[in-house]
């Protein structure tokens, strides 16, 4: 794509907008960056927007001035920004060509793309083979969804025996055209921001995207237990490779990699090769099992793309994979164990904005637990905690605007109390854990009503946790934190 001396407006200025800016700004566009926020929405990102002016990218706030992009060579939009905005919609008919910053990044891209969709683990699938590449001595970069744009992953890789390893949201795939992933995992499809899509069909359809441009020569790592995603096989022409880990629905796949009695297991031509037990997957929960055989089968197929085709149960057999895959540290604000004090567990899963997600680490920890739940409400259904509160947990704490509605949920079900404050929260919280017992911050809500955003939250509750700890220190050292 040459993008020299023609003048490329980029819709939406947040951090994908700033990126394909800037990106495209150093290889010589004439730029014009706008956004509908006005320059006062603008304070925390001053620095930012003001290094983008001093690359010569003219930045327009406040409106998307349509004559702009009618009169455009191409538009860049932000994945925040609906493609079905009148003024993109005019621009469209006017002939203008308009990208996603995936696309962008796609058009530009060296070494091997692996894409990571899917309704959930999308973030800790990605971050894990991107760490199993590593470990196993490959280079890869992460980005995309993931909080890094990836045309900023694109500009710094310049080998094509680079992978690039990229979660992508379903709106970066409606946008996208050219885009090849020589593999293409998807996680699990779920209902999900059907508010934009309209419907689950044109969901999975923006989904089924990832596999557009994908040949007989690429992979595809389905997930077998998801009827939804196992079907995708029909999507695709390249290879398939599944996971799973429901013997039910796994043992009649001849291709794979699967949970068999504890034992991680790549089954071929129907062979099989340990790759690890279930005690090596360091993450806790079912679902991590899910994210471990995913993340595994597509490392084996990334690989054998970088050694041309070696075969995967030689591969299974010469990389060190079970070291790689309990050397995984985690994702941040996933079900991430904080501290211990006092003999009680303190876990951050901020991430936790829904209520599927907080049955999640519900399921993955033993009781007694002391949950700290609340937020801003996006309209779930909190009685559907219940089962797994009666079982597990011992006092329920609650924060944010939602704290009502929760109340009301959960009433009569297990004693429950009411905090000004997050940190409020944790105080208590460690007055009413038992020894032996978990303090689990795991909301099932947005945390927009008192913080900037989840990873936010996730921050203020390490803080509080790790001062109570530094109080707890003795000189024997009675606690350990991560
Ligand atoms: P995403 O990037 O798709 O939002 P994350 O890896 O950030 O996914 O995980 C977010 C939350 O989704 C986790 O805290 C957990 O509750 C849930 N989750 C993660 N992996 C899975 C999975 N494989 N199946 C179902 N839920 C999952």
């Amino acid at each position: 794509m040459n993008v020299v001396d023609r003048t490329i407006v980029v819709v939406g200025l947040g951090e994908s907008g700033r990126a394909a800016s800037a990106f495209l700004a150093r290889r010589g566009a004439r730029v014009i960056a706008t956004d509908m926020r006005r320059d006062e929405d603008f304070a925390r990102e001053r620095e930012a927007v003001d290094a983008l002016r001093a690359l010569g990218v003219r930045v327009v706030l406040g409106a998307h001035p349509p004559e702009l992009l009618r009169t455009a060579d191409a538009i860049v939009v932000s994945p925040g920004v609906p493609p079905t905005l009148p003024v993109l919609e005019d621009a469209r008919r006017a002939g203008v060509p308009i990208l996603g910053e995936v696309e962008l990044a796609a058009r530009f891209l060296r070494g091997w793309l692996i894409g990571i969709t899917g309704t959930n683990g999308k973030t800790t699938v990605t971050a894990w083979i991107g760490d199993l590449l590593t470990r196993c001595g490959y280079c890869a970069h992460v980005g995309g969804n993931i909080g890094r744009a990836l045309v900023r992953v694109v500009e710094e890789v310049h080998d094509a025996r680079c992978f690039v390893v990229a979660e992508l949201s379903s709106f970066q795939l409606e946008m996208a055209e050219t885009l090849r992933p020589r593999v293409a995992v998807v996680t699990n499809i779920a209902p999900d921001h059907l508010d934009r899509h309209g419907s689950l069909e044109a969901y999975i359809a923006a989904k089924r995207r990832i596999f557009r441009n994908q040949t007989e020569a690429d992979w595809a790592v389905l997930n077998a237990d998801d009827p939804v995603v196992r079907a995708m096989v029909e999507a695709t022409r390249a290879r398939v490779l599944f996971f799973g880990r429901q013997e039910a629905s796994t043992s009649e796949v001849e291709c794979g990699v699967f949970l068999r009695d504890d034992r991680l297991v790549l089954r071929w031509a129907g062979e099989e090769w340990e790759l690890a037990h279930r005690a090596d997957v360091p993450l806790r929960g079912a679902h991590n099992i899910e994210n471990a055989l995913a993340a595994l089968a597509a490392t084996l197929a990334g690989v054998s793309l970088a050694r041309e085709a070696e075969a995967l149960p030689a591969l299974a057999e010469a990389l060190p994979l079970r070291d790689a895959l309990r050397a995984f540290p985690g994702v941040e604000h996933r079900l991430e164990w904080v501290a211990r004090i006092a003999g009680v567990d303190y876990y951050n899963d901020s991430k936790a904005t829904n209520v599927a997600s907080t049955l999640r680490a519900l399921e993955a920890l033993e009781g007694p637990l002391v949950l700290i739940l609340g937020g801003r409400d996006k309209g779930d259904d909190f009685t559907r905690l219940r089962p797994l509160v009666v079982e597990k947990v011992a006092h329920v704490l609650v924060i944010g605007e939602a704290a009502e509605k929760i109340r009301a949920a959960l009433e009569g079900v297990v004693p429950l109390t009411r905090c000004a404050t997050l940190e409020e929260a944790v105080r208590r919280a460690r007055r009413l854990a038992p020894a032996g017992g978990t303090v689990l911050l795991s909301p099932a809500c947005a945390s927009f009503d008192m913080f900037e955003n989840f990873e936010h939250r996730g921050r203020v509750f390490k803080e509080a946790v790790r001062r109570m700890l530094e109080e707890e220190m003795t000189p024997e050292g009675r606690s350990d934190a991560c």
